[in-house]
């Protein structure tokens, strides 16, 4: 969990909102591919059961590999379920899958010691520079683990007008994991992932989130707007990010431009 790249961990990033459908699996995706393509070492580890940045990265899980439920509840305390799970995908980017088994933790919870389990297993896992956990669309079991071993959260808003309290909701569950699990955790980034700048609301949004996070010289963490386009649909339908698919369309350059944020940021 500690924030070096340069010594072989890497950075834990959760990307994370307590809604579906906001544009976190499609940013997991792309930042990821973009990051990879910047030379970093990428691994994105999957625990929403829908299996979205699975199958978006060209994956198809077989019934005998291991997936993130199996580093979920693994009792060994070790990194072994993480090291077998790991698989690599053609664009540069390893990647734990998901698995529909994922649904019975988000229910039934991870049991005694379970919150920290991934934590302990990424702890010390070395070879990648960043890694992305995408998260399911609630404040859940599955989130509070991904947050407990994350070092920072990217949260992915919409620019409609439940943005401010989707902030602070988001907000309130990192104070409770600051409090018990990770002291350090903070909401280091904000983008907005399906962005359609036609509409008062949608224009105040973005205005409200560059003056609020957006003075990257003073540490600011606002990554940018992804332009709506269809072009993002028929990318995740060919299940490949959208720099292979269109690389030159609107969201395609919006989501290289916020790699290179991030991958600055990151570096410093
Ligand atoms: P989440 O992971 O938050 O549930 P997804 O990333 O799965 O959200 O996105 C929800 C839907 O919105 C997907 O069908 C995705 O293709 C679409 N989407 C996301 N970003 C864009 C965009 N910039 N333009 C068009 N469609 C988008
Ligand atoms: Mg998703």
């Amino acid at each position: 969990m500690t924030a070096q790249s340069d010594d072989g961990i890497g950075r834990v990033i959760a990307i994370a909102l307590q809604k579906g459908g906001v544009g976190k699996t499609t940013t997991t995706i792309n930042l990821a591919a973009e990051l990879a393509r910047l030379d970093m070492r990428v691994l994105v580890i999957d625990i929403d059961q829908q299996a979205h940045s699975t199958s978006g990265l060209g994956i198809t899980v077989g019934p005998d590999d291991p997936t993130a439920f199996e580093v979920l509840t693994d009792e060994r305390n070790q990194r072994v379920p993480l090291l077998e799970a790991i698989q690599k995908t053609e664009f540069g980017v390893d990647i734990v899958p998901a698995a529909l088994a994922l649904r019975q933790l988000e229910k039934g919870g991870l049991g005694p010691g379970g919150q920290l389990r991934l934590a302990k297993q990424l702890d010390d896992l070395t070879g990648y520079d960043v890694i992305f956990i995408d998260c399911p669309p609630a404040l859940g079991a599955l989130t509070e683990a991904a947050m407990a071993a994350a070092d920072d959260v990217l949260a992915v808003l919409e620019a409609g007008p439940d943005e401010v309290d989707a902030l602070v909701r988001l907000g309130s569950a990192v104070a409770d994991v600051q409090e018990g699990l990770n002291e350090a955790l903070e909401i280091r980034y904000v983008l907005l992932a399906d962005y359609e700048g036609n509409t008062k609301t949608a224009q105040n949004v973005r205005a409200g989130l560059l003056q609020d996070w957006g003075a990257w010289s003073a540490g600011g963490a606002y990554l940018g707007e992804i332009p709506h386009t269809v072009r993002v649909r028929e990318a995740k339908d060919k299940r490949v990010p959208i720099a292979v698919h269109a690389p030159t369309c609107s969201a395609a350059v919006a989501y290289r431009d916020a790699a290179v944020l991030l991958a600055e940021r990151i570096r410093a």
